[in-house]
């Protein structure tokens, strides 16, 4: 499908939950989030409408996110569901790594493709830090389990501040190196302040090439990551949902003063 400004739109990136085990100091604030009430919450057979409708009009990449999509439960049975679908190029899944030693191979035999983990730094005390409580052993396990099981090409996410030379950065990317991973540099944003940019190794932010729609946990299509803009597919049916999104999406992001990374997926 192509949107007004004729760019094709065949990414849709689910948010599966706004409930995460970390508290990462730029997503979340530390006392935790309100969290959606659980009837809010999209069932799987909910978010199956939405993928058949989004696969029926040309989507052909999905990425399960959140919250963290890991804790949300029975989510080897989703992507179970999802991939047993025909016409998927790529199914990934961004997760904090936090469980997926336990989950990679699962994941891998329910037909995920691949991974992105979030990761920061090497340090254990900053990882701590960054993330509020997070232990950097268990996603240096995940990874590891990760790319035994197969789910390549395994990538890292890293946020930085301002640059990729920083110093947490610098040894993400030697560490990325060495295991011949590739590293996606991501500049701290605020949706809020409308402050954006290019993801740094990835295709994110550059709205010029956006091919991508959003699902809520909550059941919100979002055109864009960086517009209050949402179409509540228990409004108005998966496939109109869909279609509002897409004729109405923005040309370039501008401001989202209402969503934020956690409930929409980063
Ligand atoms: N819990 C999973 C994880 O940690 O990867 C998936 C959800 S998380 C919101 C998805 C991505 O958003 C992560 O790579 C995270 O680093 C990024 N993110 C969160 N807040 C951000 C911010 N303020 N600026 C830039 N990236 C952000």
């Amino acid at each position: 499908m192509f949107d007004s400004y004729n760019r094709r739109i065949n990414y849709l990136r689910i948010s599966v939950t706004d409930r995460c085990n970390l508290r990462c100091t730029y997503c979340m604030p530390a006392e935790g989030i309100t969290l959606m009430p659980h009837s809010d919450i999209l069932s799987f057979e909910e978010i199956m409408e939405v993928v058949d409708a989004a696969l029926a009009q040309g989507v052909d990449k999905i990425r399960i996110t959140g919250g963290e999509p890991l804790v949300r439960k029975d989510i080897i049975t989703l992507i179970q569901m999802i991939s047993s679908r025909p016409g998927i190029q790529d199914l990934g899944m961004t997760t904090n790594g936090q469980l997926l030693e336990k989950y990679a191979q699962s994941l891998k035999d329910a037909g995920l493709h691949r991974v992105n983990v979030s990761l920061d730094t090497l340090n254990p005390e900053t990882y701590c830090q960054v993330t509020r409580g997070g232990d950097i052993d268990k996603v240096l396990k995940g990874i590891e389990a990760s790319v035994n099981a197969g789910l390549a090409p395994v990538k890292i996410n890293c946020v930085i501040v301002k640059s990729s030379s920083e110093p947490d950065a610098v040894e993400v990317a030697e560490f990325g190196k060495k295991l011949g991973l590739q590293v996606r540099f991501i500049r701290q944003m605020d949706l809020e302040k409308g402050e954006f940019y290019i993801v740094d190794g990835g295709s994110g932010g550059d709205c010029s090439t956006c091919n991508r729609l959003r699902l809520t946990a909550n059941g919100m299509i979002k055109p864009c990551l960086f517009n209050d803009m949402e179409y509540n597919i228990r409004e108005h049916g998966a496939h109109k949902a869909l279609q509002l999104a897409l004729g109405n999406k923005p040309s370039c992001g501008t401001i989202n003063k209402h969503g934020e990374f956690y409930n929409i997926g980063g």
